[in-house]
């Protein structure tokens, strides 16, 4: 039987992290040893999009993690693990992570791709204070600022709520002002 088939009979033919059925294929968890249906999964085109290029990472897309982390299929755990670990700092992921149990091999091949590395590894924003921010946080502005773009300018003390993280750049965070999304550098905020 071919891989693709073995593992569409494991998955019930749905992909094994967000259970869609459509356009599946085979994602192999790397670094393989032996290959073969114990070190891959089938995963849809959205998930296998994702996994493989951090920068279309949808968080809520995996929301879907919270069932297919207590899969009994290790290769479906280290990848549920590894995004986890990508998105812990939405908050969520963390809490997640807290009740994610490994073998300790498994972990280890868990965390073989440096998904997951310890946090001076992590891109951490911080406030004017050097307090973490974190998705979902209320923040104010300490500063008046121009918004890019337009002849706006977002006045100090405003309070802009559920900011949402640039999770390539430390020193930017989203929000809404006025019913606009704008990016905001860290350190002209606050929490509150
Ligand atoms: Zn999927």
């Amino acid at each position: 039987m071919s891989l693709e088939r073995e593992l569409g009979k494991r998955s019930n033919h749905q992909c094994e992290l967000c259970t869609s059925s459509e356009k599946l294929s085979v994602l192999e968890v790397l670094p393989t040893k032996t290959g073969g249906v114990d070190e891959s999964l089938l995963v849809c085109e959205t998930c296998k999009d994702q996994i493989e290029n951090p920068e279309h990472t949808d968080p809520n897309h995996w929301r879907c993690l919270n069932d297919s982390m207590w899969s009994e299929h290790t290769p479906v755990k280290i990848i549920a693990w590894r995004m986890l670990s990508r998105l812990r700092n939405e908050g969520w992921p963390q809490d997640l992570l807290d009740m994610f149990y490994l073998e300790e091999d498994d972990l280890e091949w868990a965390k073989a791709t440096g998904e997951g590395a310890p946090a001076e590894d992590q891109i951490i924003h911080r406030d004017s204070n050097g307090v973490v921010l974190e998705a979902g946080d209320n923040v104010v502005l300490i500063k008046d600022l121009p918004v890019k773009g337009s002849s706006m300018v977002a006045k100090r003390g405003t309070a802009v709520r559920r900011i949402s993280l640039d999770h390539e750049n430390a020193e930017y965070i989203e929000g809404k002002v006025d019913g606009q999304q704008i990016v905001i550098i860290t350190k002209f905020v606050k929490k509150i």
